[in-house]
């Protein structure tokens, strides 16, 4: 059994005159929840700390606001840890969030800088997303994890999540900050693809995809796997639907996070998780859209566990009311996927267990 501790977002507020109480803000909280959980053990004095984070896309306005993470940098900082916060690039080359470029014009558009968080901001797998280290796999689906080098080299991760639903891997908790957020673009590949692209027969031979591939890897309009680095440049250039992809759908999706979350903490497990249960969304932070929240605030959660606080995170949000009139008001998870068979599973690999002690912080 893991404990995962808890900040109940709702004051008792005895007396409605007293309007100015510092003490009951949530970024006190927060700081209260950090020091009583004793979550940042994991970091000792002169560790090189990254402090894992999404900054969403351009548009996106319910991310965690950039002055919780100040308060998980600063917090790191007490100890002696030397922070950097950190993220890593989406799966393609052409759109912003492909890259480390774009992803930090979209971390500076959403409000976070080096000066508003307070450390350095570092690409945690490099400019186009290939700077990883290799981990083998013996799951039902990979043999290989690539795991961003950043999170791999530093001496301990702290997770700070905002908890939502998402439309493939039905919730983004701090499984899949791991498993999607601390990987590199090959691994996105493998979580979305169930094998390499193929070019067909609508080929017209423009050359567009051979231009874009950082690999080389298209010779006589035909994708050579031993070259091809999986980042699907070739199908987003492509005008002509010439490049098949091949997208892997429904609970799949979910457990090829949960083995590349297994790839991950066989290289480095030296993990703090912070669950934020604010602004629940029906759809992912990757969305420049998303409508209003399912539920109310629940509060933030922390753990050494990634399993028990996204269990936590999980029974938190069913036991709340929803909101009347938000989308998923009745379902709750988009329809196709499978939470439970997904935890299950991150359970099975060890990542953590699905029992869990709740403690309030007060
Ligand atoms: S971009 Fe499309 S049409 Fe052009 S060469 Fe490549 S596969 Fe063929
Ligand atoms: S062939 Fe492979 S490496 Fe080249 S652009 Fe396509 S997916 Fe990327």
């Amino acid at each position: 059994m893991s404990d995962v501790f808890y900040v109940n977002p709702r004051a008792e507020v005895t007396d409605p005159a007293r309007w100015y109480q510092p003490n009951l803000s949530m970024v006190r909280k927060l700081e209260k929840l950090i020091d009583e959980s004793g979550v940042l053990d994991v970091v000792s004095k002169g560790d090189l700390v990254a402090v894992k984070t999404h900054f969403g896309d351009r548009g996106t306005t319910k991310t965690i606001r950039s002055v919780f993470i100040r308060s998980v940098v600063e917090k790191v900082r007490e100890i002696g840890g030397r922070p950097f916060v950190t993220e890593t690039t989406g799966l393609g080359l052409t759109r912003l969030r492909s890259t480390a470029f774009g992803r930090l014009e979209i971390a500076e558009e959403n409000g976070y800088t080096q000066q508003t968080v307070r450390a350095p901001i570092i690409i945690a797998d490099g400019l186009l997303g290939f700077d990883f280290v290799e981990v083998p796999a013996k799951g039902k689906y990979l043999d290989k994890v690539y795991v961003a080098k950043a999170i791999a080299e530093c001496d301990a991760v702290i997770c700070v999540t905002h908890f939502k639903l998402h439309m493939q891997a039905g919730i983004g908790g701090s499984i899949k900050n791991v498993g999607v957020g601390c990987v590199a673009k090959p691994s996105k590949f493998d979580i979305h693809m169930s094998k390499y692209p193929e070019i067909n027969e609508k080929c017209t031979k423009c050359d567009k995809c051979i231009e874009i591939c950082p690999a080389n890897a298209i010779e006589d309009y035909r994708i050579v796997e031993e070259k091809c680095l999986k980042c699907t440049g070739c199908a987003e250039v492509c005008e002509y639907d010439a490049v098949n992809l091949y997208w892997t759908v429904g609970r799949e999706v979910g457990e090829r996070i949960v083995e590349c979350a297994r790839g991950v903490m066989d290289i480095n497990s030296n993990f703090a998780y912070l669950n934020f249960l604010m602004d629940i969304t029906p759809h992912c932070d990757c969305h420049p859209f998303s409508d209003i929240p399912i539920v109310p605030d629940l509060g933030i959660l922390a753990s050494k566990d990634m399993v028990a606080i996204d269990k936590a995170s999980v029974d938190m949000y069913m036991r709340a009311e929803a909101i009347r009139g938000a989308l998923l008001e009745k379902e709750r998870f988009w329809p196709w996927t499978d939470v439970d068979g997904v935890l299950e599973y991150a359970s099975e690999l060890g990542l953590g267990s699905l029992d869990y002690r709740l403690v309030e912080v007060e």
